[in-house]
C-alpha cells in the first residue's frame, strides 16, 4: 500500500455491507475503500476513516452496499421478444428466438443489448453472461455501457432456422460461419477494456452441434485458455433429437464429446434424469439456473433440490426477455421450495442466503474469477452496488439478505459502481444517455419483427406492433 496510486481515491462510509466473504460477515457502521478499480480495504467506519485520511467520503448511512449482481446467463438482444412469447404455447426457442436473432441486423442487436445494459444497471448488476450470436456485432455496444462482461458466439452446425419446420440438418459450412464469428469475437474482445470484457466458449445446445462442432469448440477453448457453456437438456425436443441421433442423453453425449468439466457452466438441466445430474455433479459441471424465465409458462421441471443435494455449484441468470436479477432471486427462492432435498436454514430449501450467493460468490466461482469478483473483500475488483434502505418494500429489517431476496427491486439501487467506476450514482445511470437507449430499442423491435415477418412468412407481428403501423 506504500505507492500513491494504490492509496485509496473513495471511501464509502456509515453502509451495512454485505461482504458475501466466506463467513457472509456483515458489517454495520461498515466503510469500504476503494483506489482504482480495486477494493484496497473493508472494515469498520471509524477505523478506515483513520486508516485513510485523504479519500473522499461517500456518506452511504442508511445504505447497504452489496457485491454487484453476476448474471451468469442471459440473451441480451431477446429483449425483442419481452411482452411476447412468454404467454405463448410452442416452440419459443426455434420458433422465435432464433428466427429473429437472424433477422435482426447489427445496429438493431446493439440498441437491444444496451437497452439490457440499462436495465442490468438498474438492477444492480455489474457482471453479464452473454452467450448469443453475430456477437462481434454488438460486443463494442455493450463493452461501452461499463458493464463487466463475458461474451460468447453461440456455436451450432445445425441449420437452426429449419428445426421449427421439424428438420434437423447439420451442416459443415453453417458451423464454419459460426466458427468465423468465434475466432473473430476472441481476436477482438478477449480480455480487452482493461480485462473487464471477456469471452467464453459457448456451444448452442447438444441437439444443435455435431461432435465435429464440440470438438472445434473446444480445441479453441483449449487454444485461448477459455472457460465453457452451452444450454443442457433445456427442451423435451432437444432431448428426443440427441436420443434420435446418438442413442444417448444430453448429458452423456456431452460426457461423449468432452464435454463437461469444472470450465463448463450448463444451462437449465430441465430434463436430466437422475444418472444425469450424477454425471454433471461427477465432472463438476455448474448449473446456471434462470428460475423466473424458465417458469413463465408454468413452474420450471428442473429437480433443483436433487442437483444441489449432488454438490453442484448452482449459479444464477435471467436467460430472455429481462435483465432483472431481483425478479431471478425472488422466483428462484420460491419456485423449487418443497421441492428440493434436505432442509436448511430454518426449514425451507433454499435459504435467502443460498440464494443471493448464487448471484455472487458461487457465479464468481463458475466463471473462474472468484479472485476477482463476487465479494466484497480487500484486493478484490470494485464491483457494487448501493441500496437505499430508506424504501417501504425493505422496512422493517431483521434479516436484510431476506428482505434483498424476497422484497428488493431496482427501485432501491441508488449506485452501482464496476471496476472502480460509477456507471450509475445517486439514482442517474452514467455510462449511457437512457432516454436515447429506450427510444432506439424501441425503434429497432419494431424493425426486426417487420423483417422477420418479411423474411419468415409463418412467423406472425404481435397484435401490439400491428396496431403501432395502422395508426401512425
Ligand atoms: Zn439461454
Amino acid at each position: 500500500m506504500d505507492a500513491e496510486k494504490d492509496q485509496p481515491n473513495l471511501l464509502i462510509t456509515g453502509a451495512t455491507v454485505v461482504t458475501l466473504d466466506v463467513e457472509r460477515n456483515i458489517i454495520s457502521d461498515g466503510a469500504i475503500a476503494i483506489a482504482g478499480d480495486r477494493i484496497a480495504a473493508v472494515g469498520l467506519s471509524d477505523e478506515l476513516r483513520q486508516r485513510f485520511p485523504n479519500a473522499e467520503i461517500l456518506d452511504a448511512r442508511g445504505k447497504a452496499v452489496l457485491p454487484g449482481f453476476i448474471n451468469s446467463h442471459t440473451h441480451a438482444v431477446l429483449l425483442v421478444l419481452r411482452g411476447t412469447v412468454e404467454d405463448m404455447s410452442g416452440d419459443a426457442i426455434f420458433g422465435y428466438m432464433t428466427p429473429i436473432s437472424f433477422a435482426m441486423n447489427d445496429d438493431e442487436r446493439r440498441a437491444l443489448a444496451r437497452l439490457a445494459c440499462l436495465e442490468a444497471i438498474r438492477c444492480g448488476t455489474t457482471t453479464m453472461v452473454e452467450p448469443f450470436r453475430f456477437i462481434t456485432g454488438y460486443a463494442a455496444g455493450m463493452a461501452e455501457t461499463g458493464m463487466r462482461l463475458w461474451l460468447s458466439e453461440n456455436g451450432a452446425d445445425a441449420l437452426t432456422l429449419k428445426i421449427r419446420h421439424g428438420i434437423y440438418e447439420y451442416d459443415r459450412a453453417f458451423g464454419e460461419e459460426f466458427l468465423d464469428r468465434v475466432r473473430a469475437m476472441v481476436d477482438q474482445f478477449h480480455d480487452t477494456h482493461d480485462g473487464r470484457v471477456k469471452c467464453q466458449m459457448a456451444a448452442h445446445a447438444p441437439d444443435v452441434c455435431s461432435p465435429w462442432m464440440l470438438g472445434e469448440l473446444n480445441d479453441l477453448a483449449r487454444k485461448h485458455g477459455l472457460t465453457r457453456t452451452i444450454h443442457l437438456a433445456q427442451s423435451p425436443g432437444e432431448v428426443k433429437q440427441v436420443r434420435a441421433a446418438h442413442d444417448r442423453t444430453s448429458a452423456e453425449y456431452l460426457r461423449d464429446n468432452d464435454w463437461l468439466g469444472p470450465d463448463v457452466v450448463a444451462a437449465h438441466w430441465t430434463f436430466c434424469t437422475d444418472d444425469d445430474i450424477d454425471l454433471l455433479a461427477e465432472h463438476g459441471v455448474h448449473m446456471a439456473h434462470c428460475p423466473a424465465n424458465s417458469s413463465r409458462r408454468g413452474p420450471h421441471l428442473a429437480r433443483v433440490g436433487r442437483i444441489q443435494d449432488a454438490g453442484v455449484n448452482i449459479v444464477l441468470g435471467t436467460d430472455n426477455m429481462t435483465e432483472d436479477m431481483f425478479q431471478a432471486l425472488k422466483i428462484g427462492s420460491i419456485i423449487h421450495r418443497g421441492r428440493r432435498g434436505s432442509e436448511q436454514e430454518g426449514g425451507v430449501n433454499p435459504g435467502p442466503q443460498a440464494v443471493l450467493d448464487s448471484a455472487t460468490r458461487n457465479a464468481a466461482h463458475a466463471l473462474r474469477a472468484e479472485a476477482d469478483i463476487g465479494s466484497l473483500e480487500a484486493g478484490k475488483k470494485a464491483d457494487l452496488m448501493i441500496l437505499d434502505l430508506n424504501q417501504p418494500n425493505l422496512r422493517p429489517i431483521i434479516n436484510l439478505v431476506s428482505n434483498i431476496v424476497h422484497y428488493g427491486s431496482s427501485s432501491a439501487v441508488e449506485s452501482v459502481m464496476v471496476d472502480g467506476r460509477f456507471v450509475m450514482r445517486d439514482g442517474k445511470v452514467l455510462s449511457m444517455n437512457e432516454d436515447e437507449v429506450i427510444a432506439e430499442a424501441q425503434e429497432a423491435t419494431a424493425a426486426a419483427w417487420h423483417r422477420l415477418k418479411e423474411t419468415s412468412g409463418d412467423i406472425d407481428l404481435p397484435a401490439g406492433l400491428q396496431r403501432e403501423r395502422a395508426q401512425p
